[in-house]
């Protein structure tokens, strides 16, 4: 397996946007946005909760299907120049026309056609996964439960939850997720990110997820780590993010390296790379530099991530052949 192509499974679409992505549509547009750009040109963020603050202001310029086919045409180029072939985004009809069905069918229409272009231009295929703000609430999340199910396809292939994980619980959203579940839909769900082992533990009881976006924070519960490694649910772990934010001091203590050792299957992704200062191949970088990690190991990663990938099978086979060649 060529270790120089990677697969990301966790990765917001507008959180991929770079600052001077953000600062021309902002310019164009007549927008001042300045506060949420540091003196050196980055996003500027304090916190995890000013980080959601950074972050929807920036995506509040993304406010037309042409802003998004611009986005999604600069991510995926982006990603492909690190050695990304497959990439799922986390798609959020809150951003995408405030979860009117009509208006989010216009701009996924604008970003499948764009994710069609750069599959032929930059040999990097996506696929979207409708994400529900748990911030925003259960009744905003009914919503874009429908925007999901009613584009539930071969470009929307999963159904998931972001945003501040330590409110509410996630049952609170229980009628988003059946009405996915009921599309075909799999879930991937943020947990025990800022939430501690506990958000993980009512994650897995209230839905039983296959995937669990980051997860780290069930390191401290050897049971369910135990638990984790026996139901093989995947954790999309994205340690540059957990740095930036806080979550844990340094690259020597993520959590990574010791989820794996102990049968759980993990995965690598960047999360929103401009605001971590990262891209897969910094963080490819970065295992080799502090776990000490090879060919043997990113090729487990990768193949790991091929298997929990929510594409169809076909698509599933046409990247594990271009993983071999
Ligand atoms: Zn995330």
């Amino acid at each position: 397996m060529a270790i120089d192509k990677k697969i990301e499974l966790h990765l917001h679409l507008e959180g991929a946007a770079t600052p001077d992505f953000i600062r021309q549509i902002a310019f164009e547009k007549k927008i001042d946005l300045s506060k949420i750009f540091a003196s050196d040109g980055r996003y500027a963020i304090r916190d995890f909760v000013h980080f959601l603050q950074v972050y929807e202001a920036a995506s509040a310029v993304l406010s037309r299907p042409e802003d998004y086919a611009r986005l999604t045409r600069s991510v995926l180029h982006a990603a492909s120049e690190t050695g990304v072939i497959y990439c799922e985004t986390f798609l959020s009809p809150d951003f995408c026309g405030g979860g009117d069905l009509a208006a989010w069918q216009d701009y996924l229409a604008a970003i499948e056609e764009v994710a069609d272009q750069a599959q032929r231009d930059f040999g990097i295929t996506m696929r979207g996964i409708v994400t529900l703000v748990r911030h925003f609430g259960p009744d905003q999340s009914k919503r874009v439960a429908r925007c999901a199910a009613e584009s539930a396809g071969r470009m929307i292939c999963g159904f998931g939850m972001a945003g501040d994980e330590t409110i509410g619980h996630p049952r609170d959203f229980a009628w988003a997720f059946d009405c996915a579940a009921e599309a075909g839909l799999p879930f991937s769900i943020h947990a025990g990110e800022w939430g501690g082992a506990q958000s993980v533990r009512e994650t897995l009881d209230a839905y039983n997820p296959p995937r669990i976006g980051h997860g780290v924070q069930a390191i401290s519960d050897p049971e369910l780590v135990a638990r984790l490694a026996d139901t093989g649910t995947v954790l999309e772990c994205c340690p540059s993010s957990n740095l930036v934010l806080g979550v844990v001091p340094n690259w020597q203590s993520h959590p990574l390296a010791r989820l794996r050792d102990a049968g759980v299957k993990v995965t690598v992704s960047t999360d929103d790379p401009p605001f971590f200062n990262t891209d897969m191949r910094r963080e490819f970088a970065a295992l080799e530099q502090h776990f000490g990690w090879g060919p043997a190991e990113f090729a487990e990663i990768t193949k790991t991530a091929l298997e929990a990938a929510f594409c169809d099978e076909a698509t599933r086979a046409e990247i594990s052949k271009q993983l071999t060649t």
